[in-house]
């Protein structure tokens, strides 16, 4: 089995992202944790491949749908529908419209538990309940609500692989292999290496 530190994830600044001049923001967020850029294009995207994107998982419909209707019945509120694939139909319309509208930013970071961390850097989908600290909790601040009421794809700045098999997807949806470099860094050694050198002394 591969070792962990090769784990890969997607990352994608989205149009809004783009717009708000928060790529640099973004990028130094993951570097700051440790992650290794393998992969980055500027790209306009076609709206089937964003469906295509999207609809990579089987279970995207359902589960994105009740997360919904989750998120509604946590705030008391009631959910536009109570079918989770209907609610996906309208949320895929909206992606479609939202992620091209403008440039996007396509990454690939590696290490770690890359995904997890990610979505952690990242945080929740619905920026009004996204923990401060993360990327969606500190610059943006849609809801469900908003986004509904207007029919429109909640603007949450990022895109994030939700598990390492969705990542494995969506890599492939967006870069070639020959795209994604393998390479060492010098810090590598001391967030991975077993053993330590002895950095005391002069060099
Ligand atoms: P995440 O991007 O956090 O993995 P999902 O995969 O559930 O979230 O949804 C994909 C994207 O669809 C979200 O990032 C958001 O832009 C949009 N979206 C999700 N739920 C809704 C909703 N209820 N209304 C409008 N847009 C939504
Ligand atoms: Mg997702």
């Amino acid at each position: 089995m591969a070792h962990l530190k090769t784990e890969r994830t997607l990352v994608i600044v989205k149009p809004d992202g783009v717009q708000r001049s928060l790529v640099g923001e973004i990028i130094k967020r993951h570097e700051n944790v440790g992650l290794k850029l393998v992969a980055i294009k500027m790209v306009t995207a076609e709206p089937t491949h964003v469906e295509q994107h999207y609809t990579l998982d089987p279970e995207w419909r359902r589960v994105t749908g009740e997360k919904t209707i989750a998120g509604y019945r946590e705030k008391g509120m009631t959910p536009p529908s109570e079918d989770p694939y209907e609610i996906t139909a309208a949320i895929l319309e909206g992606l479609k419209k939202y992620m091209v509208a403008g440039p996007i930013v396509v990454m690939v970071w590696e290490g770690a538990h890359a995904v997890k961390i990610v979505r952690k850097l990242v945080g929740s989908t619905e920026p009004l309940g996204s923990a401060p600290g993360t990327i969606r909790g500190d610059y943006v601040l849609d809801s469900y609500q908003m986004a509904d009421t207007d029919k429109r794809a909640v603007r949450n700045l990022i895109h994030a692989s939700g598990s390492p098999a969705e990542a494995e997807a969506e890599i492939k949806h967006w870069f070639t292999p020959e795209d994604l470099i393998s390479y060492r860094r010098m810090q590598d050694a001391i967030v991975y290496s077993p053993e330590l050198d002895n950095y005391l002394g002069e060099g």
